[in-house]
């Protein structure tokens, strides 16, 4: 297993936020004591030319004023950089998933709300879309996304909407933030859990969307994986275990198809262990 990550990732942002930079710091401390065998990779910052696949020139500019974005999505010093990054770690999954690698972006900011002219949720610049592109642009002829955050990726399905090379499923709370993702339509598939379901009906519909991602016969499949459906998230009502998590990483093992994973959500003091089940999973089967 591959790990991009980059010290700077916790750089910036407060311990009063969910998406806080303990995320990635507590989560790097664990992987590295549980597995002393993974490989660790630095990312590059992602290009503009590699930007701009996915959000306008205005809004690759929009990170540099000094002003929030929303209450959840607060301004940075220097958030560009942060969010490029991030965006950068998502190519470099790509690129180690086409060298026949598995690898996973443990990076922040997360990106599957961000739009192609917006910040929302926490997210800055759509890490899993500006991969997925890259992807596209570097031969690929199918790629899927599949989203198991607990929120909706309303961002990513914005992006790819129409686009012939891409199928996107999300698996999320509904009624739950960002409130949409309630239809399926084109190349986008929403699955959608209320909040308190059992974990079972939450486990087969995930298992629903990946099965019809894999009907798209994707030659990639790229994983927004966000750890925030688990039962004790601070933000969501959702009811996941950590052998949930694991359980995706098995199916994903078993596809036998090339994939890459990226983080979005996660914001329990378990998400250490969330990870680690998931990849752990992934890479064993
Ligand atoms: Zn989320």
């Amino acid at each position: 297993m591959n790990i991009v990550f980059d010290q700077a990732a916790s750089n910036f942002g407060t311990e009063n936020h969910p998406e806080r930079p303990s995320r990635i710091q507590r989560s790097e401390r664990f992987l590295r004591q549980t597995h002393a065998d993974w490989t660790w990779i630095s990312p590059r910052i992602a290009s503009e030319e590699e930007i701009l696949r996915v959000h306008s020139s205005e809004h690759l500019g929009r990170l540099r004023v000094k002003a929030d974005f929303d209450s959840d999505t607060p301004y940075y010093e220097e958030i560009e950089d942060y969010a490029r990054r991030a965006a950068g770690a998502a190519i470099e999954v790509v690129n180690q998933s086409l060298a026949g690698q598995r690898a996973f972006s443990l990076m922040r900011p997360p990106g599957h709300h961000a739009t192609r002219e917006m910040a929302m949720g926490f997210c800055y610049l759509n890490n899993i879309a500006i991969a997925g592109m890259h992807a596209l642009h570097h031969g690929q002829q199918k790629v899927a996304i599949w989203d198991f955050d607990a929120h909706h990726g309303n961002g990513t399905e914005s992006i790819v909407h129409l686009h012939p090379g891409i199928r996107f499923a999300s698996v999320h709370q509904y009624p739950g933030y960002p409130g949409t993702g309630i239809r399926s339509f084109d190349n986008v598939r929403n699955y959608t859990v209320t909040p308190g379901s059992d974990p079972a009906l939450h486990v087969r519909k995930a298992e629903e969307s990946l099965e019809e991602l894999l009907t798209f016969g994707p030659d990639l499949i790229l994983v927004s994986a966000g750890f925030d459906a688990y039962f004790d998230d601070p933000i969501t009502d959702m009811t996941l275990s950590e052998d949930d998590f694991a359980t995706f990483g098995r199916w994903l093992h078993e596809t036998q198809i090339r994939s890459g994973a990226v983080l979005e959500g996660g914001y329990s003091t378990y998400l250490p262990k969330l990870i680690e089940a998931f990849l752990s999973a992934w890479e064993q089967g």
